[in-house]
């Protein structure tokens, strides 16, 4: 896996590209935390779930089904008051979620990701895996492993989300001038 403190760097940096969204706390908030709730899977080792089952680590919380149907519950739970957001604000959420398989799928150890589950259970990684995989062994991590492993997220995830974020924000306020210039011009 990522860290988690990198997955959530992806709900900050596609958060400016969905307006509304951007502006509502509660829902940057929950996107950052969708990012991580694929990772509960662990629990499943802990209980003798072997890493390679359906229910195991990278299995079905790692896969497009389970981002896309979890994204539309927490979705309908935060959209009853502003129902005409709802496809836009699932898309954020299912684009949280989804990009956590992703960039474990850029990840270097472990297995693949089940990105195809339930319908399959065979493990994907990308062509290229630049990014070091991080322990699940916390006491290792901060042993000197997670060094190596923050120095590659930094390089490949945060940096191109701190672009992504910068471009997004910089596109909104241009979108949002030529709205305020095109409504002042029917007003005169
Ligand atoms: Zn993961």
């Amino acid at each position: 896996m990522a860290t988690i403190f990198t997955h959530p760097a992806i709900a900050l940096g596609l958060s400016p590209l969905f307006g509304p969204v951007f502006r509502s706390k509660s829902i940057l908030l929950t996107g950052m935390i969708l990012t991580i709730i694929p990772d509960l899977d662990v629990i499943g080792l802990r209980l003798g779930i072997p890493y390679n089952h359906l229910l195991g680590h990278r299995g079905i919380t790692h896969s497009l089904f389970f981002a896309a149907g979890f994204s539309c519950l927490v979705s309908l739970l935060m959209t009853r008051n502003i129902r005409n957001h709802f496809s836009k604000i699932w898309l954020y959420f299912f684009l949280c979620m989804a990009s956590h398989g992703a960039l474990d799928a850029l990840t270097n150890g472990g297995l693949g990701i089940a990105f195809f589950s339930p319908f399959s259970n065979e493990r994907y990684f990308f062509p290229y895996t630049p990014i070091d995989v991080s322990t699940l062994n916390i006491a290792r991590f901060f042993q000197g492993q997670g060094i190596s492993v923050i120095k590659s997220e930094i390089i490949w995830i945060w940096i191109p989300c701190l672009f992504v974020f910068v471009a997004g924000v910089f596109g909104l306020k241009k979108y949002n001038k030529n709205l305020y210039k095109n409504t002042k011009k029917h007003d005169d």
